[in-house]
C-alpha cells in the first residue's frame, strides 16, 4: 500500500491511465472495510423517495408557506413579498434594459418591445465578469463599475434607440442576494453573499446605489424594477403564456416564486385590493423537513460556511451534487477500496467533483463506460475497473433521483398549496410551471425524475393540465419587461 500523505514534500501528481509505476500523494486506507455493495444499499435506502414520502414533503412545503405568510421568521419560509403585483400582459411597448447581478458575472441587456403583434422586436445583450478586487472594494467602486458597463452597452448604441424627447431610460434590476424588499423600486441589502464581500452596500438601498452610480456616469437612466431572479424567470414567462403561475429556478442554489392572492398574506398588514393578487418569493431553499438526508449530507452541511442552514438546496440543486457523490466516492474508496488500495488525493478535495461531471458520466451508455473512466482520472485522478464505474453511475443516478423527485414534490407543495386556499386556482385548468437554471436545462436524468414525481403525485387527471417547461433566460427579459410594467411613464 502507497503510504506517502497529504503531508509529504511529494507534490502530487496524475498517472497515465495505464501507468504502473507507484501511486503517490495517497493516504493510508481505513481498516474498518466494507463492501461497496452494502454502502451503496444503504445509500439507496437513506436516499429513498417512496410516494408517501414525496406527499409529507409536499405537505410540509404546503404548510411552512401558509406560515411564512401569517407572519415573519414564523417559519423556514421567508415568503417575501416581491411588489410585482403587475405581470407583463404582452401590450408592453417601448425600448427597456435589464441588468442582472447574481454571481460573478454580470449581464447587461436592451430589448425593444412591439405590443401584442410585434412582440419582443430586439434584443442584445452583453456579459461581463466582476473583477475579483472588486468583490472585497468599496460600495461605490462596485457600483460605479456597473454602471460603466451600462454606460458602454448604451454608448454602443450610437443613437440607434432613441427615446421620445426628454424620457429616461428605464432598468429593470435583478439582484439575487439577500434582500429586505421595500417597494418594486427599492430594497435594503441585508447579506452578501457568493464570496462578495462589499464595504458599505448592507444596510442601503441597492436601486439608490445603483441610480447615483448612474448618475455619477451622467446616465440619464433610473431603475423601475428590482425583482430575484425568480420573480424574474416568471415575468418572463408570463409575457408568453397566461397560465404560468409558478417559477422555480434550478442552478447553482434554488428558488420558487408563485402567484398569490393578497388575501392569502395575513402578514400584509397594508389596505388589501379586492381580488388583487402578488408575487411570492418563497426562499424554498430553507425549507428543510422531512427530507430524506444521509451521513454524507450531514457531513457536508457541517463543513459548509452555512451549517443548518438551506437544508433542502443542499439537497437540490447544482451546487451540491456533485459534492454529495464525491463524497460518497471518498467513503468506498476509503472503507471498501472501490479504486485500489490507496484513497486518491484529488477525490479527498472538497467540490473536486462538479454537478456537470456527475451529469456526463450519467449519460455514458458506452460499454465499458470509457466516459465514466475518463471522468474520474481527470477529476478524481483514479484508474477505475468497469465495475466500480458501474457502481459510480449508480450512484450518480441515486443522489440526481433524489434531487429531481424532491423538488418535483416541493413544486407540487406550492401548486397544493395554491389550490387549497382558492379552490379551483390552479387544478382543472391548465397550469403552467416556468422552469429555469442550469441544473434543469443540462441535466435530463434529474429533469425526467422531476417529471415523473410531478405527475406521480398529482395523479393522471391532474397533470394532464400542469405542465412543467423550461422557460430559458427568462429572467434577463423578465427583469425588463417589469421595467416596463412599472414604468413612470403612460403606456
Ligand atoms: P446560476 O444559478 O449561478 O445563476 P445557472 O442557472 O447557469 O447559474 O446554473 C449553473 C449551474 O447549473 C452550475 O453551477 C451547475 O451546478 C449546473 N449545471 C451546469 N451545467 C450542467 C450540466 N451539464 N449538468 C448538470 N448541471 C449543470
Ligand atoms: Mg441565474
Amino acid at each position: 500500500m502507497s503510504v506517502i500523505t497529504a503531508a509529504s514534500a511529494v507534490p502530487p501528481f496524475c498517472l497515465p491511465r495505464s501507468g504502473q509505476r507507484p501511486r503517490v500523494a495517497m493516504m493510508v486506507r481505513s481498516s474498518n472495510a466494507l463492501s461497496a455493495a452494502s454502502i451503496l444499499t444503504k445509500l439507496h435506502n437513506d436516499c429513498a423517495t417512496p410516494l408517501p414520502l414525496l406527499r409529507q414533503v409536499a405537505d410540509s412545503m404546503a404548510a411552512d408557506m401558509r406560515a411564512g405568510l401569517a407572519a415573519d421568521g414564523a417559519s423556514d419560509l421567508k415568503m417575501i413579498l416581491s411588489y410585482v403585483d403587475a405581470l407583463p400582459t404582452g401590450e408592453e411597448n417601448g425600448l427597456y434594459y435589464a441588468l442582472d447581478l447574481g454571481g460573478t458575472n454580470f449581464r447587461v441587456l436592451r430589448v425593444q418591445l412591439g405590443g401584442k403583434e410585434a412582440r419582443v422586436v430586439s434584443t442584445e445583450f452583453d456579459q461581463v465578469s466582476i473583477p475579483q478586487e472588486l468583490m472585497s472594494a468599496t460600495s461605490e467602486e462596485l457600483f460605479d463599475f456597473i454602471a460603466s458597463k451600462l454606460a458602454k452597452f448604451v454608448e454602443k448604441e450610437g443613437g440607434k434607440f432613441e427615446l421620445p424627447h426628454g424620457r429616461t431610460r428605464e432598468v429593470g434590476f435583478t439582484f439575487s442576494f439577500a434582500l429586505k424588499q421595500t417597494s418594486i423600486n427599492s430594497g435594503i441589502l441585508i447579506k452578501w453573499t457568493k464570496g462578495f464581500a462589499v464595504s458599505g452596500t448592507e444596510g442601503r438601498d441597492v436601486v439608490a446605489c445603483l441610480n447615483e452610480a448612474m448618475g455619477r456616469q451622467g446616465l440619464n437612466m433610473r431603475v423601475s424594477a428590482l425583482v430575484n431572479d425568480t420573480v424574474g424567470a416568471l415575468a418572463g414567462a408570463r409575457y408568453w403564456d397566461d397560465n404560468v403561475m409558478v417559477a422555480v429556478i434550478l442552478g447553482t442554489g434554488t428558488n420558487a416564486c408563485y402567484v398569490e392572492l393578497m388575501d392569502n398574506i395575513p402578514k400584509l398588514h397594508a389596505p388589501k385590493s379586492a381580488g388583487g393578487s402578488t408575487i411570492i418569493n418563497t426562499e424554498w431553499g430553507a425549507f428543510s423537513r422531512g427530507l430524506p438526508l444521509t451521513e454524507f449530507d450531514r457531513e457536508m452541511d457541517a463543513a459548509s460556511i452555512n451549517p443548518g442552514q438551506q437544508i433542502f438546496e443542499k439537497t437540490i440543486s447544482g451546487m451540491y451534487l456533485g459534492e454529495i457523490v464525491r463524497r460518497v466516492l471518498h467513503r468506498m474508496s476509503e472503507d471498501a477500496t472501490l479504486f485500489g488500495d490507496s484513497i486518491p488525493k484529488k477525490l479527498q478535495m472538497p467540490f473536486s467533483l462538479r454537478t456537470p461531471d456527475v451529469c456526463s458520466m450519467q449519460q455514458d451508455t458506452s460499454k465499458d463506460l470509457e466516459a465514466v473512466g475518463s471522468i474520474l482520472y481527470d477529476v478524481a485522478g483514479v484508474n477505475s475497473s468497469l465495475e466500480s464505474r458501474k457502481i459510480v453511475v449508480e450512484i450518480c443516478e441515486t443522489i440526481a433521483k433524489r434531487g429531481g423527485r424532491l423538488a418535483g414534490a416541493g413544486i407540487v407543495g406550492i401548486l397544493q398549496k395554491m389550490e387549497e386556499d382558492s379552490k379551483g386556482a390552479v387544478f382543472g385548468k391548465r397550469t403552467v410551471v416556468a422552469m429555469d437554471g442550469g441544473l434543469y436545462e443540462h441535466y435530463p436524468q434529474y429533469r425526467g425524475h422531476l417529471q415523473d414525481t410531478v405527475t406521480e403525485l398529482l395523479g393522471p387527471e391532474i397533470s394532464k393540465n400542469v405542465i412543467v417547461q423550461h422557460s430559458k433566460d427568462g429572467s434577463g427579459i423578465g427583469a425588463a419587461l417589469l421595467a416596463a410594467t412599472n414604468s413612470i411613464y403612460q403606456h
